[in-house]
């Protein structure tokens, strides 16, 4: 247990804007954070493997952004803003939804398994198909489990992800392996402040296995940038430090002089 700690997040590297899916501009984003003191802020949009129009059009498009990003960056020199991805795991190789000469060129690379990305190839269907059948039956399930930790692992190991985004949201995996080759691989597992599905229990078996979190919004709204509190409470009930938590800073304790004459 960490008695009295208090954590404080700086940071929330997990947001869309009206690029993919999101209903804000990017300005939105970064007004939010920085009225809500955070020092760091990621724009991660959505890769463009997902269907219907929710990710965006063209890769190159995520340099666009990263354009827009610098010259807001001028306006609000408050808040450091990072041009980033949340890219897409699109088959059991691991490959990316966005080439590697676009991730090269972004501040931070995200990537997550998504269950609704356009099927453009038979690997595609494969993990839906996994996905759908895994529902109705438990020998499937099981294929799907195996199927998509396979994928994260060979992504993880193939990318320089910073951060792998809602693990087992939706598409389950086995949470020790999983956690192992990002510890290896100095990738972060995300604690997802919006969709409330991740327990303290997956977060305590990743962490025995020496892997580091991140606490995001994964906000669609600028209004929820920097709402990290749901991801918080997880984070605390299975006992993390700060130094597990890559946007976390411990606070001193309460009477503890901050600056000298305090
Ligand atoms: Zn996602
Ligand atoms: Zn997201």
């Amino acid at each position: 247990m960490q008695g009295g700690i208090q954590l404080y997040l700086f940071a929330d590297y997990h947001t869309h804007s009206q690029y993919s899916h999101g209903r804000g501009d990017l300005e939105g984003n970064i007004r939010t954070a920085r009225a809500r003191g955070l020092e760091e802020l990621a724009i991660t949009d959505h890769g463009p493997a997902l269907a219907f129009n929710l990710g965006v059009r063209r890769a190159e498009e995520l340099l666009e952004i990263k354009g827009k990003i610098g010259r807001l960056q001028e306006k609000y020199p408050e808040v450091r803003v990072l041009a980033g991805v949340e890219a897409n795991v699109i088959n059991s190789n691991g490959d990316l939804d966005v080439p590697g000469e676009i991730l090269d060129q972004l501040d931070i690379v995200l990537a997550g398994l998504h269950p609704n990305i356009f099927p453009r190839t038979f690997e595609n269907f494969r993990l839906l198909a996994l996905y759908w059948g895994g529902k109705l039956s438990g020998y499937l399930g099981q294929r799907s489990r195996l199927f998509n930790t396979r994928a994260l692992v060979n992504a993880v190991e193939r990318y320089p992800i910073a951060i792998v985004t809602h693990p087992g949201l939706k598409l389950a995996v086995d949470t020790r392996e999983l956690a192992r080759a990002c510890a290896a691989c100095g990738t972060a597992l995300e604690i997802n402040s919006s969709h409330g599905y991740l327990t303290a229990a997956f977060v305590s078996v990743a962490a025995a296995e020496g892997v580091k979190f991140a606490i995001n919004s994964d906000a669609h709204h600028p209004w929820a940038v920097g709402d990290l509190g749901p991801g918080l409470a997880v984070a605390r009930q299975a006992g993390l430090t700060a130094a597990e938590i890559i946007n976390a800073r411990e606070l001193p304790p309460r009477g503890f002089p901050t600056s000298p004459g305090l």
